[in-house]
């Protein structure tokens, strides 16, 4: 019997991957470029808050965070490793100079990967290691970036802190719906995407302690 590498359930296809898992993978990698996004206002928290609303800012900056650093270097470095096994495998010539910078090799990287799914889920056998590892990765990420998730009321987001045109804050309660990866404020509808959660927390944290 035909047992998918990566959940261990028979699979129909033959393929390494069932269709499930191979939808599933394909979609934590399309989301590794936001969570990387969605980790930058970690990376020197002071200097996130207090811009972007007020316009003051004016925070003096504390030194930049190293285990967050080290986590997209982390990311950066498996998704290469991945990439190149698979052209190691495949018998194809080992990308010349990197010639972008970090962000860039990142998007390189989960775009070179897409365009071997097809060939990963038939035929590698390593795809369920791979898939097992995407899966981790992007689970890590987002355990910073985003909140957990309800999955049957959909999961409070506490409020929105979006600033109106009078100087208030919006202060409606905010939910992420179940199988949703935007969060939309009911009340004044700005949309907040996965790669803004974090300096969303932020905004949150500040009006509270105003608040208090
Ligand atoms: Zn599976
Ligand atoms: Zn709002």
């Amino acid at each position: 019997m035909d047992l998918c590498q990566l959940c261990d359930q028979h699979d129909p296809t033959g393929s390494q991957l069932c269709p499930a898992c191979t939808t599933a993978t394909r979609v934590r990698l399309e989301c590794l470029p936001a969570l990387y996004d969605g980790l930058l206002p970690f990376l020197a928290p002071s200097s996130a808050i207090g811009q972007g609303r007020s316009g003051k800012g004016g925070h003096a900056p504390l030194p930049v965070r190293e285990d967050i650093l080290d986590l997209r270097g982390v990311m950066v470095g498996t998704l290469e490793d991945w990439l190149s096994a698979v052209r190691q495998e495949r018998g194809m010539r080992q990308h010349p100079a990197r010639r972008r910078g970090v962000d860039g090799r990142l998007d390189a990287a989960v775009e070179g990967l897409l365009r071997h799914m097809p060939w990963i889920t038939v035929s590698w056998s390593e795809a369920g290691l791979f898939a097992g590892e995407i899966r981790d990765l992007a689970r890590d990420v987002q355990s910073i970036v985003a909140p957990a998730v309800d999955t049957v009321r959909g999961t409070r987001i506490g409020t929105c802190p979006a600033v109106h045109d009078d100087g208030g804050v919006c202060g409606a309660v905010l939910r992420l719906g179940h199988g949703e990866t935007v969060v939309r404020c009911d009340w004044c509808s700005t949309a907040w995407p996965p790669a803004t959660w974090a300096q969303l927390k932020a905004w949150q944290d500040e009006d509270q302690a105003a608040a208090a």
